[in-house]
C-alpha cells in the first residue's frame, strides 16, 4: 500500500484492529456531550462511560481514528510534533484484553505492518516520582517491562520513566493507571493508557474490578515517521497548504497558518461560530491569527481554509459554502476594526506601549503589526498590559465576573467569594450529570446579585437548593480564611483545582483556596479579588432558581 497517502495509513490502522477483533467506531464530535471539556482531546473521551461500568454497544473491543483540538497546544504549534487540530487513532478495550494483548498490538502494527523501528518504549516506575507525590506508593509496572522484553525490545530500550507515565484520574476520583508510550525517530508515536485502579478522593488505589485499555496515536505523527519526513508539516497532511505561501515567510508562520487553517474548517463544521466566549472564542482567536498573518505577506485566508477541506474529502463531509461564508463574514469585520486601529497608529505622534496595548485591545492590532507603521516605545509596557489583561480574561473565560476587576466594588468582591462557595456546594449536593461534576457555565456579578449558570438537567429541589444555602452559610461561620497562591497550572491541576485548563502550558495562574487544614471548602483557578475572610459575606441566600438553556440552569442569590 502507498503510505504516502495518509488515507490509506488511516485505512491501514482501522483494518488491522477490526480483523483483530474490534468494532470500527467514527469519530466523534469535536464539541463534546462532558461538560467539563470544550473540546474533543482524546479517542477515549466517547468511550468513558464504557469504562465506567456502562454496557457498551460496541462489544468490548474497539478502534477509532478521533477529531481531536488542543488548545493548550496552542504555543507548541511550529514545531515538528505538535497542532491544534489533529487526528487520533486508537484501540480501547472496556474489561476485554489487557497489558499483554494491548503491547502485542502496538508492537505488530509499529513493527511488523508498518516496518518501523522503535527507538525506545517507556514504562511507569515510582522511583522516578518526586518524594511527596501520591504518585510514588503507586507499584511499579513490572507487567508491561517484561511484556516488552519478551516481545524482542532490549532492556536498555525500556525506559523507566515517572508520572509523565501515569494517567489520571481526571478529577478528585475516578480511573487511573499505568502508561507505556512508543517513541520512533525520537518522536512520541504512541501511548497506551491501562486503566488498571481507581483512586478515591483521600488518593487510595483500588484494583478496578475491570481493568481498561485506552491507546492514542496521532496520525500525522505516524505519517511523519512512515513517510520519513522531519516534521508532521511535510507530511502529505499539510503539503497542499504549505505549498501555498511564498518561500521567504518563516516555517513557524507557515505552520501555525496550516495548523489553524484546518482547526477552523474542522470547527465550523462541526457547528462552532465565531463568538465571544467558549468555542466560538477559540475559533475566532484562530481566525483573527491567520488574518494578521496572511496579511503581512498578502495571500488571503481562504485558499488554506479550502486545501484543508480538500485534504480530508474522503474522509469527512464539509458543507463548504457554508465554512467559507462564516470565515468571510469574521474576517471582514475583524478587518475592518483592524483597519481604523491601523488609522488610529498613524494619527498617533508618539506610540508608547500604553497606547500600542489600548489599540490592541480595542481594535486586535497586534503589536508586530503596529510596530510596521511605526515603533513603538516602552514594549515592555505593551507586554506587561498583556499579561494583566490575560489574567483578568482568563477569569472571564472561566465564566467569573463580566467587566473583571473594574466591578470589583466591596459588594462586588463578597458576592464573588460567595460564588466559589456555592460552586463548592453545588457539586457536593448535586453531584453531577453522569458522575461529571457540575461545571460552572458563566456568571454576571453586580453589586446586588450574584447571577450563576451551571451545567445541571434538571430543576433543582426546594431541599437541595436550601442545602446549598446552608452548606454556604456553615461555611460563613466557620469564619474560614481565603487566601490564593500563584503556581503553574500543572501544579493547580495536581491540586486538583476547579477551573479553565485549556490555557497555556507552563503559565502561572492565581489559585484560590478557601479555608485550611482539613477543613478546605473550595480550590479554584481564578483572577480574584476575593475577601480575606469568610467571616466578611454576611447571609447567603438564593432568590431565584431557573432554566438558562438545555442542561444549564441559572441561580440568582444574595448577600443580606
Ligand atoms: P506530547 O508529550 O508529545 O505532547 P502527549 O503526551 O500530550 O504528547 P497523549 O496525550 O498521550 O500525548 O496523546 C496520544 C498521542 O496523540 C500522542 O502520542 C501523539 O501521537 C498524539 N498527539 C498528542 N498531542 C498532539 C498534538 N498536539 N499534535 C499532534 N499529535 C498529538
Ligand atoms: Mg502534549
Amino acid at each position: 500500500m502507498n503510505y504516502n497517502d495518509s488515507n490509506n495509513l488511516r485505512q491501514k490502522f482501522l483494518e488491522f484492529f477490526r480483523k483483530h477483533g474490534h468494532t470500527i467506531v467514527q469519530s466523534s464530535s469535536l464539541l463534546p456531550t462532558d461538560p467539563s471539556v470544550l473540546f474533543t482531546t482524546a479517542g477515549m473521551q466517547q468511550f468513558k462511560p464504557y469504562y465506567l461500568g456502562e454496557k457498551s454497544p460496541y462489544g468490548k473491543n474497539a478502534a477509532s481514528c478521533q477529531k481531536c483540538i488542543r488548545t493548550s497546544d496552542i504555543e507548541e504549534v511550529g514545531d515538528e510534533k505538535h497542532l491544534t487540530f489533529f487526528e487520533m487513532l486508537g484501540n480501547f478495550s472496556f474489561g476485554g484484553y489487557f497489558k499483554d494483548e494491548a503491547i502485542k498490538l502496538a508492537y505488530d502494527f509499529i513493527v511488523k505492518e508498518m516496518g518501523l523501528e522503535i527507538d525506545y518504549v517507556t514504562v511507569f516506575s515510582p522511583n522516578k516520582v518526586a518524594e511527596g507525590d501520591w504518585r510514588k506508593d503507586v507499584p511499579e509496572d513490572k507487567q508491561s517491562f517484561e511484556i516488552w522484553k519478551k516481545i524482542g525490545v532490549p532492556e536498555n530500550k525500556i525506559k523507566k520513566e515517572g508520572i509523565d507515565n501515569f494517567w489520571g484520574p481526571t478529577g478528585d476520583e475516578g480511573p487511573c493507571g499505568p502508561t507505556t508510550e512508543i517513541y520512533v525517530n525520537g518522536i512520541e508515536v504512541w501511548n497506551i493508557v491501562f486503566n488498571e485502579f481507581f483512586c478515591d478522593k483521600n488518593k487510595n488505589l483500588k484494583k478496578l474490578d475491570s481493568a481498561g485499555v485506552d491507546t492514542g496515536m496521532g496520525l500525522e505523527r505516524l505519517a511523519a515517521v512512515v513517510q520519513k519526513v522531519p516534521t508532521i508539516f511535510e507530511t502529505d497532511l499539510f503539503g497542499p497548504i504549505m505549498k501555498l505561501f511564498p518561500d521567504f515567510v518563516n516555517d513557524k508562520t507557515k505552520r501555525v497558518i496550516a495548523d489553524h487553517a484546518k482547526a477552523s474548517a474542522f470547527l465550523i463544521s462541526d457547528g462552532v461560530i465565531p463568538s465571544n466566549k467558549e468555542q466560538g472564542y477559540i475559533l475566532r482567536r484562530l481566525l483573527r491569527r491567520i488574518a494578521v498573518k496572511v496579511r503581512s505577506f498578502g495571500n488571503d485566508v481562504f485558499t488554506p481554509i479550502v486545501r484543508s477541506m480538500e485534504i480530508y474529502r474522503d474522509i469527512y463531509k464539509f458543507d463548504e459554502k457554508r465554512v467559507l461564508s462564516i470565515v468571510k463574514d469574521e474576517v471582514e469585520r475583524f478587518n475592518k476594526t483592524l483597519e481604523k486601529g491601523l488609522k488610529e497608529i498613524e494619527r498617533t505622534p508618539n506610540l508608547t506601549g500604553e497606547k500600542a496595548f489600548s489599540i490592541y485591545e480595542t481594535y486586535g492590532v497586534p503589536l508586530e503589526v503596529a510596530e510596521e507603521i511605526k515603533p513603538v516605545e516602552n514594549r515592555q509596557d505593551f507586554f506587561d498590559r498583556l499579561k494583566k489583561h490575560q489574567e483578568l480574561s482568563r477569569t472571564a473565560s472561566a465564566g467569573m465576573f463580566k467587566g473583571g476587576l473594574a466591578d470589583a466594588s466591596e459588594q462586588t468582591i463578597k458576592l464573588h467569594t460567595a460564588a466559589h462557595l456555592m460552586l463548592a456546594g453545588l457539586r457536593k449536593v448535586l453531584g453531577g450529570p453522569n458522575g461529571y461534576p457540575v461545571i460552572q457555565k458563566g456568571s454576571n456579578i453586580t453589586p446586588e446579585r450574584l447571577r450563576f449558570d451551571f451545567s445541571h438537567k434538571e430543576k433543582m429541589t426546594p431541599e437541595q437548593i436550601k442545602e446549598v444555602e446552608d452548606f454556604v452559610n456553615e461555611a460563613i461561620n466557620k469564619k474560614l480564611p481565603v487566601k490564593f497562591e500563584e503556581m503553574t497550572l500543572e501544579q493547580a491541576r495536581k491540586m486538583n483545582s476547579t477551573g479553565v485548563f485549556e490555557s497555556k502550558y507552563g503559565e502561572r495562574v492565581k489559585v484560590y483556596t478557601i479555608g485550611e487544614g482539613n477543613d478546605i471548602i473550595s480550590i479554584e483557578i481564578c483572577g480574584g479579588p476575593h475577601v480575606n475572610n469568610t467571616a466578611e459575606l454576611g447571609k447567603f441566600k438564593i432568590i431565584k432558581e431557573e432554566s438558562s438553556s438545555g442542561g444549564v440552569r441559572r441561580i440568582k442569590a444574595i448577600l443580606e
